[in-house]
């Protein structure tokens, strides 16, 4: 007999459903980690387990490691510690994290028939490569009539659960906020409280590099950090502190929810969800709205990962310019707020979110470079580094994405500097050699007469760099630019 083991379940994840052929006494269950590294609030972890033994693995894939947007050492770094974490929670629960190498569908069909498996689950994945890989496993597991069971992929709400009226999702911010927040949110799922299953041979993860990351890794770590965030304050006022460049006043959980080491939902619950949040919490819900906001994009569009989302802007004259990228990425413009934040992200793997919006604002619009060369380099420095979420803020900044606002918004580096930086601490601690700079020139330290900066220990064009650009001059070339491109698009 062929047992329908599995209830079915609803939208895009039923379709991926193929039935059991065949089912022994106890069934064994392969559950494929990849961007969810925790045991708790796993709804695949908790289906394999209730089904009887289980497999815990994880893949190195080589392909995605030669990618080039991976090729982060301080987010390899990050990601391994994770793999320690999770590997210590599974065995405290009972089995190994197992470890294998090769392209995704080779490996699991091996592992398969290694542990008569009879069925694979996994957390849902929206990124473009990670639905192709998906759709390859899928293939060859349902050549040997293996169950596929796909399960959330850790967002509240996934892109085919909010078709929006024109059924192909939302292409506005606010009106998907509307409806997303007032989702609710699920209560917790405790991790299982035992796993068993058959001992297999695994490899090392020596190809994701060694050394000490830059944050400690894992959920315990996550939700430090989410208690520290809240009970500190920093939650309550969220809403207005979050733009403070020389305050650590946001939540820096994004490394955290890239790799799934914590969940949109255990998130809001820790904030107080379902119930009344003050206006602090409240803005940074909505933050989180944005982050799914992004995701449901990319999955809805996945050419967005390659060209701009609005065609009339896709082919707009660049200048990319080889020094200009260098000086930007080793952050030497002469334009502090944007050294600041280049520095900052080079050596801690982070970027305040209004200084990547400055610097990337900076590199489209002054520099004339291509925003996909400069979404490249955040990918390769940032712990958060996330195809959907990078890929929004590149193109809500070169003003070719979902927002409404046109693309005429530039920018000005020295007006939001003296705005959301007017000590200018954040500048003082990334640029040191601007340390002695008086307040009322810390952003424009070219101003400093030859005097003034001998006094300050500063001087310009030896010290420090001089503006490598006008900023109204190449304000007015960008916008020329931006200008053609839609013209010639519309003929
Ligand atoms: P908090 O302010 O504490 O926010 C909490 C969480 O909400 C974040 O961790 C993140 O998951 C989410 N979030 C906050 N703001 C945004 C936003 N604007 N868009 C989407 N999600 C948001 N975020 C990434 O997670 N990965 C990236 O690769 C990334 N690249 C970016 C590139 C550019 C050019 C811009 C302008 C923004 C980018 N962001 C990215 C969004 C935002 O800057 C970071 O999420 C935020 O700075 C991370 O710090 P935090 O965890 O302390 O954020």
């Amino acid at each position: 007999m062929v047992p329908e083991a599995v209830p079915r379940a609803t939208g895009r994840r039923a379709a991926r459903c193929f039935t059991l052929s065949a089912m022994a006494s106890t069934p064994t269950t392969i559950v494929w980690f990849r961007r969810d590294l925790r045991v708790a609030d796993h709804p695949a972890l908790t289906w394999a387990a209730s089904r009887g033994d289980v497999v815990c693995l994880w893949i190195l894939d080589p392909d995605l490691l030669s990618r080039r947007h991976h090729q982060s050492v301080h987010r390899r770094r990050f990601l391994r510690a994770g793999l320690d974490a999770l590997d210590e929670a599974l065995r405290g629960l009972g089995v190994p994290l197992v470890v294998r190498r090769g392209p995704p569908h080779r490996v699991l069909e091996e592992v398969v028939e290694e542990v008569a498996a009879d069925a694979v689950t996994w957390s849902d994945e929206h990124s473009p490569y990670g639905r192709r890989r998906d759709d390859r496993v899928r293939e060859v597991l349902a050549g040997a009539d293996v169950h596929v069971e796909v399960k959330s992929s850790g967002l509240l709400v996934e892109p085919e659960d909010l078709p929006g009226s024109s059924g192909n999702g939302y292409r506005v911010f606010t009106p998907f906020s509307k409806v997303w927040v007032e989702t609710p949110v699920p209560a917790h799922e405790p991790a299982p409280r035992r796993l068993s299953g058959p001992e297999i041979p695994g490899e090392d993860l020596d190809p994701l590099g060694d050394g000490e990351p830059l944050l400690d890794a894992g959920p315990d770590a996550a939700r430090a950090a989410i208690v520290e965030f809240i009970r500190g304050g920093s939650a309550d006022a969220y809403d207005e502190a979050r733009d403070a460049l020389a305050e650590d006043a946001t939540s820096r959980l994004g490394p955290y929810l890239r790799f799934g080491m914590c969940t949109t939902a255990q998130v809001g619950r820790a904030l107080g969800l379902p119930g009344d949040l003050s206006p602090g919490r409240r803005a940074f819900w909505r933050q989180l709205c944005w982050r799914e906001f992004s995701h449901h994009h990319l999955a809805r569009n996945p050419e967005v990962a390659r060209r701009a989302f609005q065609p009339q802007l896709a082919d707009v004259e660049w200048d990319n310019d080889p020094d200009m990228v260098a000086a930007w990425t080793e952050g030497r413009t002469g334009y502090p707020v944007i050294d600041a934040g280049m520095r900052q992200l080079r050596q801690s793997g982070w970027m305040h979110n209004r200084a990547r919006m400055i610097c990337a604002s900076f590199l489209v619009k002054d520099l004339l470079v291509d925003w996909r060369i400069g979404e490249r380099v955040f990918m390769q420095h940032l712990l958060d580094g996330d195809p959907a979420n990078n890929n929004g803020g590149w193109q809500w900044t070169a003003g070719t994405g979902t927002d409404a606002a046109p693309y005429f918004r530039v920018f000005n580096p020295t007006r939001q500097a003296q705005r959301f930086d007017p000590e200018g601490g954040y500048v003082r601690r990334w640029v040191p050699e601007l340390a002695g700079v008086p307040d009322r020139y810390i952003h424009e330290p070219w101003k400093m007469n030859d005097d003034q900066q001998q006094e300050a220990g500063c001087v310009v064009g030896t010290d420090y760099p001089a503006p490598i650009v006008d900023h109204l001059e190449q304000r007015g070339v960008a916008l020329e630019r931006y200008r053609a491109a839609a013209d010639a698009h519309t003929g």
